[in-house]
């Protein structure tokens, strides 16, 4: 009896100082390695959300993963709310393409918004004697762990040069230990899709050894821009990297980072953190050096998976739905 007197006066208070106690919304956003951008960028993103946290009754938190493709297949499993994703591996998922070959079109995954570009980083011992892609023949290379975007990023890059993964020794460990294998002299190189700058990248070529960044580019590369849409020229800048062994800005492909989620995840949910990031779009930017070249227009292109609800009525609020591929606004 005492403990039911205690327990409907606890839930009187929380009525009466209207505490939100009963009501607070869960969200996780799945991001990548805590050496890569994915991480910081979840943080960024929760950071927003969460400033209005007693408004929307949203606490949002943030997972290291394997990367973009676990992160697509846990936001359709509903293991997780929200995940960062190569847009590359967006349009794969919607396609029924790549890992999704077996599976066919995810017609669930549904678009929040765009973010940083990534360029495709392969990344060198110089005594390895790698110079260009064509020289990983016969090379130690880690291309990715399963469920990340690089791994296919990889495969691509070799077919460009006339290889498949049988040209190669590959390694598929996480991003966050090439580093460390590649000073250690365990592998010759790495492939990252990645933003820049990062911390993966900066202790790669800060080291012991000599370690360089890989230009991809030529008429292989130029084929591949043809024939994916998502792939465009990127630049690597130098001066990010001061302690590489070449000097100078490193010309690359790349993709960019987007944020999905499931056509499941509640609209309130989705329309807070949209909302959240673009009305303070002038702060969000400032959280990762990376986001520097972002305009809300460039957020709201290279997304395959149709736009959610909950950011279409944001965007549509805001006026920027003038900006997203009309086929996104089913
Ligand atoms: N692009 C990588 C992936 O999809 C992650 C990069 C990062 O964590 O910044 O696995």
């Amino acid at each position: 009896m005492k403990k039911i007197i205690m327990f409907v006066s606890a839930m009187a208070i929380c009525f009466l100082t209207d505490t939100p106690s009963f009501a607070k919304q869960f969200v996780t956003i799945g991001t990548g390695g805590v050496t890569g951008v994915y991480y910081p960028t979840g943080g960024a993103i929760s950071r927003m959300v969460n400033n209005k946290s007693s408004e929307y009754n949203i606490k949002a938190t943030v997972e290291s993963t394997g990367g973009s493709v676990y992160n697509i297949n846990a936001v359709l499993s509903g293991d997780l709310d929200f995940g960062v994703a190569q847009s590359d591996r967006q349009y794969q998922a919607m396609m029924g393409e790549a890992e999704w070959a077996d599976a066919g079109p995810q017609k669930d995954l549904r678009s929040v918004f765009s973010i940083h570009p990534e360029s495709i980083t392969l990344v060198a011992s110089v005594k390895s004697g790698i110079k260009t892609p064509y020289d990983l023949k016969g090379k130690i290379v880690n291309i990715g762990n399963p469920g990340s975007g690089q791994i296919q990023n990889s495969l691509d890059v070799l077919s460009a040069f006339g290889m498949t993964i049988d040209d190669i020794k590959a390694e598929q460990v996480k991003a966050v230990e090439a580093p460390g294998l590649l000073q250690d002299e365990k592998i010759d190189a790495f492939f990252y899709t990645v933003g820049h700058p990062n911390s993966n990248i900066k202790e790669a070529t800060a080291g012991r050894i000599k370690v360089d960044i890989i230009p991809i580019k030529g008429e292989g590369v130029d084929k591949l821009l043809d024939k994916y849409s998502y792939y465009a020229t990127s630049i690597i800048p130098g001066n990010a990297y001061p302690t590489k062994a070449t000097e100078g800005d490193v010309e690359s492909i790349g993709v960019k980072a987007t944020l999905v989620t499931s056509k499941k995840v509640k609209d309130d949910i989705v329309y807070a953190i949209t909302k959240e990031v673009f009305d303070n779009f002038e702060e969000f930017k400032t959280l990762h050096p990376a986001y520097e070249i972002l305009t809300k227009e460039s957020m709201l292109k290279g997304l395959s998976a149709p736009i959610h609800k909950g950011s279409l009525k944001y965007y549509k609020e805001a006026g920027l739905v003038k900006y997203i591929n009309p086929k996104l606004l089913k």
